[in-house]
């Protein structure tokens, strides 16, 4: 037998089992249930599923890669443009534009920058519209806190306050009672005054 005889008997058995079990799976495929194919679809469905949702997730991981390098490059460049600021002005005179106080130049001292300086500045300055602020709303705190203790101190002369009232309620119906005895009281005594004339 030639050699090449050899191999084209060899293709024609592996063409003959290939044929056999392609019939084989046929049959098998034939014999589910309907049961057994829908769950076999389902199987690939999920698989596919998966396959997908791995590549989503990997390209999400590649990109959220991208991002926090970009946000540790920009960080890096904005300290060196910080340094950068803080070297341009380490030898100037800097004036606060709203009082005119002026400090600086901070040579070698690279402790305390001018910003530094100058947001202290900021702090005690007479003139700033934020240290105006501050004061306001320090006055204004003392000022609540002292309508509260007046309010307090009237309210809490209300020994015990009745059921479905609060205590404000209780000392406003209070109040208003008295007064009305009074003009009631003032007006009786108006009307004897009439008809004893
Ligand atoms: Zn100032």
């Amino acid at each position: 037998m030639r050699r090449d005889d050899k191999w084209i008997l060899r293709i024609k058995e592996l063409e003959a089992e290939n044929k056999l079990l392609t019939e084989e799976i046929e049959r098998i495929k034939d014999s589910m249930s309907w049961t057994e194919s829908k769950a076999l679809d389902r199987v690939y469905e999920l698989e596919t599923e998966n396959k997908k949702i791995r590549e989503d997730h990997s390209m999400l991981l590649a990109r959220f890669d991208a991002d926090a390098m970009l946000i540790s490059n920009l960080a890096a460049k904005n300290k060196r443009l910080e340094a950068w600021i803080d070297d341009l002005q380490s030898e100037m005179y800097i004036n606060c534009v709203y009082c005119g106080h002026r400090y600086g130049p901070n040579k070698g001292d690279h402790l305390v920058t001018m910003r530094k300086t100058l947001e202290k500045h900021i702090e005690e300055c007479p003139k700033h519209p934020l240290s105006m602020a501050r004061n306001r709303i320090m006055e204004l705190e003392a000022e609540n806190r002292w309508l509260r203790e007046q309010y307090n101190s009237l309210i809490f002369e209300v020994s015990y306050k009745f059921p479905g009232e609060s205590r404000h309620d209780t000392a406003k119906r209070y109040i208003r009672e008295r007064e009305e005895y009074g003009i009631e009281i003032g007006t009786k005594q108006a009307l004897g005054e009439a008809s004893d004339e």
